[in-house]
Parts: C-alpha cells; sequence; structure tokens
C-alpha cells in the first residue's frame, strides 16, 4: 500500500481547498491514510500527521505509516486531537461531515475557540476511489476465499437446514478458507427472497425453494461482495423467467462496464432488459455500488450516479428482480475496471437454468 502517495493526495486536497488541517474521523479513512485499523482520530497538516489514539493500540501505531505520529491520550481521542489543533494554532480547519459526531463538533467548536470549523466531504473518499494495484490484489483475493467458501458449502447442501443454520455453515466455510464476512451474511430461502436485505431466520430449506445467498470477504481490510441465488429442486418456469432476466440483465451490463463509460449508462443497459421483460418495477435498486475498505463505497452505479468510471475502480454489478409473495433473484459480480474494460473478480459459477 502506497502510504506516502495517499497522504499527499490528501495535502494536495488540502491545498486546493485552502484548510489549515483536517481532522479525520471515519474509521476506514484513517485505515486508508495511515494503516490503522484501531480506534482514533487523524489530524492531518501540510506538514503533519498525528493519530490519536489510547493505550490499547500502541502495538499497532508503532506499525502505521511512516510520517505519521501517534498520541495516547489520557482524555480521550477528540482531546488529543483537539490539543494539537490548538498548538499548531490553525485558524481553520475541516471536519469530516459525515463522519464526526454532533456532539463532537460541539466539543471542537468550544476547544478551539476562535478556530473556523469547515465541513469537508469526500475529501478521503474521492483518493479511495482508484485503486492501486495492491488494493486490487487484495480484494481478488477477498474475493477468491469466499469463491471457495461457497463452492464448499453448496457441495454440502441439503434441504431440512434453518437459514440461520445455513448462514453459520457458510460462516465456517469462510473461516476454512482464511476470511471473515464483513457483513452479515443473507441467506434468503423461498418467500424471504423477495426481501432485498433479508435477514436468515429460521425458515427451513426446502426443495422446490430458491435460495438467494449474498456473501463478502475480507482480505487486509478489503471487502468483496458476491451474490448467488439457485434452485432447490427442479426450476419451475416462472423461476426459469425471472433468473434469466436478471442474468440477461447481468451479462448486458458486464458487456457495457468499462473505463470512460457514465455508470448510469451501466445501470441503464441492465435496467433496459428487465423493464423489457414486465419486471422494471420489481428491481427496486440501484445496479451496483463501489468495494474497498468499505463494502459500500464509492462510485455509484445508479441512474442518477453522476460518476465516470475510470481504470483502478471496484463496482458491484447486481440486478435484481423481487415479487413480493413470490420471491427474489440477484446475481452480483464485482469487477475492476481496466484500461481497456473491465475485470470480473468474482468467479463462483453461476448456473442458467436454461
Ligand atoms: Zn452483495
Ligand atoms: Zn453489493
Amino acid at each position: 500500500m502506497d502510504w506516502n502517495r495517499r497522504l499527499a493526495g490528501l495535502r494536495d486536497r488540502l491545498a486546493a481547498e485552502d484548510a489549515a488541517a483536517l481532522l479525520v474521523s471515519s474509521p476506514a479513512n484513517v485505515r486508508y491514510l495511515t494503516g490503522f485499523a484501531g480506534e482514533g482520530l487523524l489530524v492531518l497538516t501540510p506538514t503533519g500527521a498525528l493519530l490519536s489514539t489510547d493505550g490499547r493500540y500502541k502495538v499497532e501505531a508503532a506499525e502505521m505509516a511512516t510520517g505519521v505520529e501517534a498520541c495516547f491520550h489520557e482524555a480521550g481521542h477528540l482531546a488529543g486531537a483537539h490539543e494539537y489543533l490548538g498548538a499548531i494554532a490553525v485558524t481553520s480547519t475541516g471536519f469530516e461531515a459525515e463522519a464526526l459526531t454532533y456532539g463532537s463538533y460541539l466539543t471542537l467548536q468550544e476547544k478551539l475557540d476562535g478556530v473556523e470549523l469547515r465541513p469537508a466531504r469526500r475529501w478521503v473518499e474521492d483518493l479511495r476511489l482508484l485503486k492501486e494495484e495492491a488494493e486490487a490484489t487484495a480484494i481478488r483475493e477477498a474475493a477468491a476465499m469466499v469463491d471457495q467458501a461457497l463452492a464448499r458449502f453448496l457441495d454440502g447442501l441439503e434441504p431440512g437446514k434453518t437459514e440461520r443454520e445455513l448462514a453459520l455453515d457458510l460462516t465456517r466455510e469462510l473461516a476454512v478458507a482464511g476470511t471473515d464476512p464483513p457483513f452479515p451474511i443473507i441467506m434468503a430461502s423461498g418467500e424471504s427472497s423477495a426481501r432485498p436485505h433479508a435477514v436468515p431466520g429460521t425458515r427451513r430449506l426446502a426443495d422446490g425453494d430458491m435460495l438467494k445467498i449474498d456473501v463478502g470477504g475480507q482480505h487486509e481490510g478489503y471487502c468483496s461482495d458476491m451474490t448467488r441465488t439457485f434452485f432447490i429442486g427442479e426450476p419451475n418456469d416462472k423461476f426459469r423467467e425471472v433468473y434469466g432476466l436478471a442474468l440477461a440483465a447481468q451479462a448486458q451490463a458486464l458487456a457495457v462496464v468499462g473505463p470512460d463509460v457514465p455508470a448510469r449508462e451501466v445501470d441503464q443497459a441492465a435496467r433496459d432488459i428487465i423493464t423489457a421483460g414486465g419486471y422494471g418495477e420489481a428491481f427496486s435498486h440501484g445496479l451496483g455500488h463501489g468495494v474497498g475498505l468499505q463494502v459500500h463505497e464509492g462510485p455509484r452505479v445508479s441512474a442518477k450516479s453522476e460518476d465516470v468510471l475510470k481504470p483502478g475502480m471496484v463496482v458491484t454489478i447486481e440486478p435484481g428482480i423481487y415479487l413480493d409473495g413470490w420471491g427474489g433473484v440477484r446475481i452480483e459480480d464485482m469487477v475492476l475496471i481496466t484500461p481497456d474494460g473491465a475485470e470480473v473478480l468474482t468467479h463462483a459459477p453461476k448456473p442458467d437454468y436454461e
């Protein structure tokens, strides 16, 4: 991971925004800039970088990126940060509007009397959009472990277990493969698959059920995200129709996705196929999202997205069709945008149920 490039990139942003400092409080952003994955706040200035944390993280703080100092403050992380800002006498500082709590904001106002507090939006997130090779490698690795775990899980899959038991089985296979889920596994059978973000329950998997599994892994902090939908037993015509449409929509999006393509056009490519098939209303979410240190990050891949895809971005392509009282199908893969197209990072087989 190229910490120097990242810190320099954020300092360029500070200069462009005419800001004397930025208080970074989003844990993913702190990790992105320093490699530190514990609890703490980072203050970045044009020449300095201070991580304010506590005694629990002395070992981790010693392993951070070079050029970042650590302080351990008895009165808390925020105290370490505002004392530093006070000591270097800034007249203004940016804070992360999406991450700093209102309570912390009020404390800063009180402790940094006379210092202008400026809301900063996406200063670090913008840097995170374009993955370095090492980041892409970590995401690829996370995806490969999930592919492996899912294959082993499917080998042992039989009707009779509850969704919760099945989610536990898959969690165990992830651990065997060397990873952990970065978000709760979605293991939705039968009608509950109609909820895009169903929570595994006590329903027992039976012959004639569809089964929607949304699962990720993580490696060195980087996440993966993938969904597969299966049918237990011989699929009926309705399932074949809906599944076939979702699969065709995904194939079209995968054919369109690439560098310099507006993200909304990729969404449109998939949506057109589902709409033409008569299920436009049932595709109730955007086509995809960026993935990195967080499972959901920029860019947005939706009808309203203003983002244009660039080499180094990692996004999901996940069309879904959800029918209340019947069930839902989603097929999700993750791709890395490359200079001449896109590399699919998730390789678990997708049945075609023709
Ligand atoms: Zn997913
Ligand atoms: Zn996703």
